[in-house]
């Protein structure tokens, strides 16, 4: 495999440099995602990021940080008077919390020519989306997008989905399970994180999450579930996979997204999944020992 597409929003970040000064930088989870992939990922790959910006200065810096990580964003739509959704991050000693303003981000309107993404997924091995890219299209957006995808794929490619659940993103509860469930219904493999769905599916164990997707018809689902361990199911089989401790955890922001990038890293080369998970959950341990949601690539690749 030779080509991962992530489909989804990368905000603007803030964060605090200290009385009243404000660090900014990029982050999204699906963005996150491609970018550990990027990091650990062979030469020879493409990596490519769909999304839609805005025509101001902020939507060029974000197209900028997005090709300068050597991930195209070329072919995205430009939206007139469009602006990137931000977030701030709030530190309250180790806690962080957030605050977004992304309800009239420019990624919001993603598939205002959808013709633009079907021929992106063309082009594709694996197809990358959250459930964050579903939760913030408009309601008849969704459905052209869930009806739409398969038939974009070409021979052979697979679509991979997280749910990343997020209620504060979703008009209410039924619509977000909904949406979810026929999202990962039109996807091979689901790599979901089991506290998100004991809270909204109220599965009782990581492998019940695991027959949830699989009574879908997914082919393969990957359970991340904190230090915990990670299970794999594909048919009749599963496997659990101990996480090793970590020493000195500092941030769990992106643990989920940096694991998945780093399986694609691995996965797009060998298909070897075993090999896949051990190399995820190294990312992800070196990542929530580091602050922020993006770690320097150097940092990544001579850590895990
Ligand atoms: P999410 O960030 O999506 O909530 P998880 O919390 O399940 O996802 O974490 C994703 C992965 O990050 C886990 O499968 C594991 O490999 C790693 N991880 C998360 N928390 C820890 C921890 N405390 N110690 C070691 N690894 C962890």
């Amino acid at each position: 495999m030779k080509s991962l597409l992530g489909i989804g929003e990368c905000m603007i970040e803030l964060s605090s440099a200290g009385d009243n000064l404000w660090k900014q930088s990029f982050a999204g989870d699906v963005f996150n995602t491609l970018w550990y992939a990027k990091a650990l990922m062979a030469e020879d790959t493409a990596i490519d990021f769909f999304s839609a910006v805005g025509d101001d200065q902020s939507s060029e810096d974000l197209v900028e940080f997005i090709e300068k990580a050597g991930i195209s964003c070329a072919g995205i739509p430009r939206i007139e008077k469009g602006v990137p959704g931000l977030y701030r991050i709030h530190l309250d000693g180790a806690e962080r919390s957030f605050s977004y303003w992304r309800d009239t981000s420019a990624a919001k309107q993603f598939m205002k020519s959808p013709e633009l993404l079907w021929k992106q997924i063309a082009t594709a091995d694996i197809v990358y989306l959250s459930g964050i890219t579903v939760a913030i299209l408009p309601d008849e957006d969704v459905e052209v997008f869930i009806s739409g995808l398969r038939a974009a794929l070409k021979p052979g490619a697979i679509v991979a989905f997280d749910p990343n659940i997020r209620p504060r993103l979703w008009a209410n509860e039924a619509r977000m399970k909904d949406v979810i469930t026929r999202t990962a219904a039109i996807s091979d493999l689901v790599m979901p994180s089991f506290e998100d769905e004991e809270t909204t599916f109220g599965d009782k164990t990581p492998m019940a999450t695991a027959q949830r997707y699989q009574a879908l018809g997914v082919k393969q689902v990957l359970v991340k579930n904190g230090e915990d361990d990670t299970l794999f199911v594909e048919g009749d089989k599963a496997e659990y996979f101990p996480v090793k401790t970590v020493e000195g955890v500092l941030d769990t922001t992106a643990a989920g997204d940096s694991f998945n990038g780093a399986f694609f890293a691995e996965y797009m080369v060998s298909g070897d999944v075993p090999k896949a998970i051990s190399l995820a959950q190294r990312c992800a341990g070196v990542v929530i020992c580091n602050k922020g949601a993006l770690i320097p690539f150097e940092t990544v690749k001579a850590s895990v």
